[in-house]
């Protein structure tokens, strides 16, 4: 089941007004999330106190949807509320290849509901470990856009030239090898799963050997220009949060809302022993930390990009927060401006 938002003004409350409005409301949504009229399972709309002349649902019969329910209701008078405004709610069975609903905002309404119907770009740097995946799959599940984990392209490129066996510390041979990557990010459910040469390499990416050649070949200038052109080209298309080093200051410095989550080393280190438990990998917490350090050292002195806070960042220690608070801090950020 998809829910499929969206709204429309009239300047007149007059039946006409209300039946055309409704009739460019329904026809756009469907348009924009290239649904056929049969899998909607039902319509439900609101207007707002001051629109009495016609029924959007009847309206919405009178166009058509006939099979389907179809519901209307009247909302009270609130003080600010946008004037003469139908909004709907739209549930359906299917959308084609199960991309995420397009809510459609016309008119006055758009100024409603920013965060559905522009483009919304989060930036969320920092070191590793400092717990920016988990809370960025969480913000994108909550506002319903998409996470796009730019670490994974990176340690798709190290996997890549070991693979090739070539030395990494080699900088002409990892070019070459980088101009014939044939690299793809794809989404199942919602999860990111990263491709390479067309073989799914989500897990095998997450090995703490991949971690460090990850951060040697992220340094090389080819190697960043390449990556940071496809983040940008997801980004411009679809709404996103991004988790990265270079993503605030370098990838999208225009970016609307920018983060940097930072913790102790120690905390980070106790966080990746945990997550390679899980994963399988052995590693002490001391190795671990003797490699957060490297990483952080690595990342943050190299020449281009290097890991740093963008000016207008809102940074955020995690040492001592839970997940839940780091997101609730970064949600409330959000919801502060749109
Ligand atoms: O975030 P993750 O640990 O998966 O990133 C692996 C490595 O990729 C990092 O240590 C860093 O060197 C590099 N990276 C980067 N720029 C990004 C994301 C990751 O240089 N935007």
């Amino acid at each position: 089941m998809k829910a499929i938002r969206g709204a429309i003004t009239v300047d007149k409350d007059n039946p006409e007004q209300i039946k055309q409005a409704v009739n460019e409301l329904l026809s756009t949504i469907i348009l924009k999330n290239s649904l056929k009229p049969e899998q909607i399972t039902c319509i439900i709309f609101s207007s707002t106190y001051d629109l009495r002349s016609f029924y959007p649902a009847k309206a919405a019969r009178e166009a058509g949807f006939s099979k389907c329910a179809l519901f209307s209701s009247a909302e009270p008078k609130i003080k600010g509320a946008l004037r003469k405004c139908i909004r709907v709610l739209i549930l359906t069975e299917a959308i084609e290849n199960d991309k995420s609903a397009v809510n459609v905002y016309l008119r006055k309404a758009s100024v409603l509901r920013k965060d559905l119907t522009q483009i919304l770009n989060i930036a969320l740097d920092g070191p590793a470990g400092s717990g920016k995946s988990t809370v960025a799959k969480i913000i994108a599940e909550k506002l319903d856009i998409l996470y796009l984990d730019t670490g994974a392209m990176y340690r798709a490129c190290a996997l890549k030239c070991l693979k090739e066996r070539i030395d990494i510390n080699n900088e002409e041979s990892v070019n070459n090898v980088i101009n014939n990557l044939d690299l793809q990010v794809k989404y199942e459910n919602g999860v990111q799963l990263t491709y390479l040469d067309g073989k799914d390499v989500s897990e095998e990416i997450r090995s703490p050997n991949i971690s460090m050649q990850a951060s040697k070949v992220s340094a090389y200038c080819n190697v960043r220009n390449k990556m940071v052109c496809l983040q940008r080209k997801i980004a411009e298309k679809t709404s996103c949060i991004l988790d990265g080093r270079d993503i605030g200051t370098n990838v999208l410095p225009k970016a609307e809302f920018k983060f940097y989550l930072t913790a102790a080393a120690e905390v980070r280190a106790q966080r990746r022993c945990k997550d390679n438990k899980e994963r399988g990998f052995n590693q002490n917490y001391e190795e671990i930390l003797k490699e957060i350090k490297k990483r952080d050292e690595q990342d943050k002195n190299r020449e281009i990009a290097p890991l740093k806070q963008a000016e207008d960042a809102f940074i955020i220690d995690s040492s001592d927060m839970t997940v839940n608070d780091v997101v609730r801090q970064i949600i409330n950020k959000i919801q502060e401006k749109i």
